[in-house]
């Protein structure tokens, strides 16, 4: 699906911003959005995920810390380049220094299009708005 209304097997509407760390650190090793559901899959992750992981003991002592919720997708995927940019977690790649240009723009994860989701907080909506 690219018409930034939902995702496959994913709930509409239903977006977090979460943070990734070990238990006793305070740092975070990964900041992400989607589903809350993927939050808490550990399988499915980047090599440096894995590997970062892997070698501080196991998915048994990753701590995920749901940190925002929102109903738009796309306000969900700009807040956690917001949030990369501010605590510079050391296996996120995107949003380090800055915020890719199609975030700004109001597009949702896998969408080529602004979101039209109709929540009242849709990040895609705000930009329509600003730009007319
Ligand atoms: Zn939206």
């Amino acid at each position: 699906m690219s018409d930034g209304h939902h995702r496959d097997g994913e709930s509409p509407g239903g977006e977090v911003v979460y943070g990734l760390r070990m238990q006793g650190d305070e740092r975070f090793f990964h900041i992400g959005s989607g589903s809350e559901r993927r939050a808490h899959d550990l399988n499915h992750r980047s090599p440096a995920v894995r590997s970062f992981i892997e070698t501080r003991g196991g998915d048994a002592r990753v701590e995920v810390v749901i940190l925002e919720r929102h109903r738009c997708p796309a306000r969900a995927r700009l807040r956690e380049m917001e949030l990369v940019g501010r605590h510079q977690p050391e296996t996120n790649t995107f949003g380090r220094s800055s915020i890719p240009a199609g975030i700004l723009h109001g597009r949702p994860k896998r969408s080529k299009v602004r979101c039209s989701c109709g929540a009242p907080d849709c990040y895609g909506a705000e930009v329509d708005a600003r730009s007319r």
